[in-house]
């Protein structure tokens, strides 16, 4: 096990993996979810960023919640996140649709159809948010 300082309240704590937060702070930032949630929902398209200092939420936390696929990068966002296992640009999740075919393919279900998605030029600024659950 392995003690670490929390990032946002310098407390000690047994760190096991994900981000440097102690769970109490951790659970504070989950809280806040219904709080980003209301406020993408009151402002359709808005940016990755502005979501992150209006909510005062990392940005490292709500692409965690898209990898949860709590969140999504809306359709047709200049940014996402990558997929884990080929690194392509996705907008929720952790694989892209081909790797999650593969992925399934090697459980045994075979999945015919892959989706194949357009190459798509970073703008960092330019992320529309929209959310799932
Ligand atoms: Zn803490
Ligand atoms: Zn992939």
């Amino acid at each position: 096990m392995e003690v670490k300082n929390c990032k946002k309240c310098g407390v000690f704590f047994n760190f096991v993996s994900g981000l440097p937060l102690c769970p109490s702070c951790m659970k504070e930032i989950d809280d806040k979810f219904s709080e980003v949630k209301q406020y993408i929902y009151d402002h359709p398209g808005v940016g990755i960023q502005e979501v992150s200092e209006e909510n005062e939420v990392p940005i490292v936390i709500i692409k965690k919640w898209v990898k949860e696929e709590r969140l999504a990068f809306a359709e047709g966002s200049a940014i996402g996140v990558d997929c884990e296992r080929c690194g392509r640009m996705i907008l929720t999740g952790r694989f892209c649709e081909a790797c999650k075919a593969d992925v399934k393919k090697q459980f045994g279900n075979i999945i015919a159809t892959t989706t194949k998605q357009p190459e798509k030029k970073l703008e960092r600024d330019n992320a529309k948010m929209r959310f799932l659950k």
